[in-house]
């Protein structure tokens, strides 16, 4: 039998309107989609009303899909002659495992296409209007995790990135707020360093809260920010329209 093909798919950081055409496309072709559940739920609208749909996310601390298996089932699919996608919040190769993935994909000889997304990180700066890169104060953006995990072994070095002058983006960094926190300011950053916190941004119910690095896990514990949401920290994030409205809501 003639092996199918794998698409990972990036499906953008949440509002269906960010996915790509690309994307679009790769999901219409599908015979089976393994969604990871960062993805919006509307975005499955776009699939074959006949596709099957595997839900193979976890949701922080949840029992989640083995990685083992979710690449076992990819691959076995698409042998069997089917094209799958596996559907990714934001960008498949961000914090996205997709690096494993597609290891895996070209271990097993198997044909396969990576569909870049807007990865969460980005989007929630752009959309409430912070510039991570800027002609005055910031020459560049760091995408950093802010968790500790089997995934990524080695910890960050935060005292070296708030030496770096860029604008610091963190992905899964709730739960270390206290010691991200820490770990800049020894490194040498001011506590009065801008930040802001962004939950489900660009979704409808989007919460953000504006704060600074000295007054950051006081203020996101008092907002009661919850996953997934993204830290911004830097010049970057002082936005005047911003520094007001300490808690942003989308309408
Ligand atoms: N591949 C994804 C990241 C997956 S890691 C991407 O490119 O965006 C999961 C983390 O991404 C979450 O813990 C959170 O920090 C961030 N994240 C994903 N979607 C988000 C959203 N809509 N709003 C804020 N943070 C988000």
């Amino acid at each position: 039998m003639k092996p199918g093909k794998v698409y990972l798919v990036g499906a953008g950081p949440g509002d269906p309107d960010l996915l790509t055409l690309k994307a679009v496309k790769a999901m219409k072709r599908a015979d089976v989609l393994l969604c990871d559940d960062l993805v919006h739920e509307d975005v499955l609208a776009y699939a074959r009303p006949n596709a099957r749909v595997v839900h193979v996310g976890k949701r922080g601390g949840a029992p989640s899909t083995s990685q083992a298996f979710i690449e076992r089932l990819m691959i076995s699919e698409a042998r069997s002659g089917h094209i799958v996608v596996r559907l990714k919040g934001g960008d498949p190769m961000v914090f996205g495992r997709g690096g494993e993935e597609s290891e895996a994909l070209r271990a097993a000889g198997l044909d396969f296409e990576i569909v870049p997304g807007i990865t969460s990180g980005l989007a929630a700066a752009t959309e409430l209007g912070i510039a991570l890169t800027h002609r005055d104060s910031s020459p560049g953006v760091i995408f950093v995790t802010g968790h500790r995990s089997a995934e990524v072994r080695s910890e960050v070095e935060w005292a070296a990135l708030a030496r770096s002058g860029l604008s610091l983006v963190i992905y899964m960094g709730l739960a270390r707020s206290s010691d991200i926190r820490q770990g800049l300011i020894d490194g040498g950053l001011a506590p009065s360093t801008p930040a802001a916190v962004v939950r489900n941004a660009t979704r409808l119910d989007r919460q953000a809260i504006v704060t600074t690095l000295g007054r950051l896990a006081d203020d996101i514990r008092a907002a009661r920010m919850q996953s997934p949401a993204i830290i911004i920290i830097g010049e970057a994030a002082r936005v005047p329209g911003l520094a007001q409205a300490r808690s942003i809501r989308a309408a």
